[in-house]
């Protein structure tokens, strides 16, 4: 355990020793990864690409060793397929918007599922809006598993692409998308995986799973915020316009016509955002010296006792039991509203989520508004957890004697 390697955890919130299971929404930083954007604000801060200067130049060398580090992480087949953005938001955004600008048209329809984050819904309502298309949904079950037994029907001659989530934030189903990816492709649809709760994990290998498009966020890896990557096909992004005009993402500017980048700079417009891409190099290091796998595993048994623990209080609802779940618990307790259950549990120096979780059609299905969730991190304890179960029984005894 390297609890001791993020120093927020020994952090108090009302006097109480900081409970932090709110790594859904994002995960604390380790000491390398704050070394790493101190390291480089102190030694390297220059503008990158564009400088013959000799700090321009290693700025722009610890920047592209981090596009490396990303490739080999994901394993993606070349560089020019790996395009750091702000976040998954920006990575959909820029997939809607510029694949949607030349592949969808009057009639077609993009399917997407019913347990997306807002980020994989509203870009594609734009594109839709634009070429009068029209948005696809595939239902999930009482579960909070896709209904897959549908899937065939939802992919039909007019569907232009798939976007679906990896992980759900709120369910914490983790989908069968090898299945959703070779069945798209064996009607020529590309798919786009929203991979912001996959990245700490699961090994994701791109090539494996064959994805046309795979967006992710640094900040839900251990990584400082600001940076995101979206991987691409190069035969799918070689097709596609620029996002973004600007800086960097021009071959040749003049007012009568203007040339753009090779990959991956044709999607870099402006200035990005080096301290922290330098950072997710440090977050990638980090996760690779401890492992994956057993990173996952810690969050398994963490969610296994949360569960135990949790199934044991009374008129307590769960929303989201797949038998694959990320470490991601979706509850409420009966007759109580979720903000009072967090704020009591906050009392208690315990942050979890409360609300929609950017997710309200999952809430408009449930006929709820909005949830507790409670979200694991490896660096999490069965002790922590203790808590939020004492915390709880607080929350309802205060409650129930109003
Ligand atoms: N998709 C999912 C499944 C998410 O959990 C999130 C973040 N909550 C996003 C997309 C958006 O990520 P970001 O805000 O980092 O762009």
């Amino acid at each position: 355990m390297n609890r001791d390697d993020f120093p927020i955890l020994k952090r108090t919130i009302h006097n109480r020793p900081l409970v932090y299971f709110d790594n859904a929404a994002t995960t604390q930083k380790p000491q390398p990864v704050i070394d790493a954007l101190s390291f480089y604000y102190s030694r390297f801060n220059s503008n990158i690409h564009r400088g013959v200067h000799g700090l321009s130049q290693e700025a722009t060398a610890l920047f592209e060793e981090t596009r490396e580090k990303v490739r080999q992480f994901i394993n993606a087949p070349s560089n020019q397929e790996v395009i750091f953005t702000r976040g998954t938001t920006e990575s959909i955004n820029l997939v809607a918007s510029s694949f949607g600008k030349v592949f969808i048209n009057e009639g077609d329809e993009i399917l997407i599922t019913e347990m997306e984050h807002h980020s994989n819904i509203v870009p594609w309502q734009f594109i839709c809006e634009e070429k009068k298309a029209h948005l696809k949904v595939l239902p999930f079950n009482e579960k909070g598993m896709l209904c897959m037994d549908v899937l065939d029907d939802l992919l039909t001659e007019k569907t232009k692409i798939v976007a679906v989530t990896h992980t759900s934030n709120t369910l914490g189903t983790i989908n069968d998308i090898s299945t959703i990816i070779q069945k798209a492709h064996l009607k020529n649809i590309p798919v786009l995986i929203d991979g912001a709760q996959a990245m700490s994990h699961e090994k994701i290998d791109v090539q494996q799973l064959d994805c046309d498009f795979f967006a992710f966020s640094g900040h839900k890896m251990y990584a400082p915020m600001g940076v995101g990557v979206l991987y691409g096909k190069e035969k799918r992004l070689s097709l596609m316009p620029p996002y973004q005009g600007g800086g960097e993402m021009v071959q040749y500017v003049a007012f009568e016509k203007t040339t753009y980048n090779e990959l991956p700079y044709k999607f870099e417009a402006g200035t990005p955002s080096v301290g922290d891409v330098i950072g997710l190099k440090a977050a990638i290091e980090y996760i690779e010296n401890r492992g994956i796998e057993k990173m996952a595993t810690e969050q398994q048994e963490l969610l296994r006792y949360a569960f135990e623990k949790l199934s044991e209080i009374d008129n307590i609802e769960f929303y989201g039991i797949a038998p694959h779940k990320a470490a991601i618990i979706s509850f409420n307790l009966k007759g109580l509203h979720p903000f009072d259950v967090g704020t009591i549990l906050d009392q208690h120096g315990v942050a979890v989520r409360t609300g929609h979780h950017c997710t309200q059609p999952i809430m408009n299905k449930f006929g709820i508004p909005g949830t507790v969730r409670a979200s694991f991190s490896f660096y999490n304890t069965f002790e922590e957890i203790d808590k939020l179960i004492d915390a709880l029984k607080m929350a309802k005894k205060l409650f129930t004697t109003y």
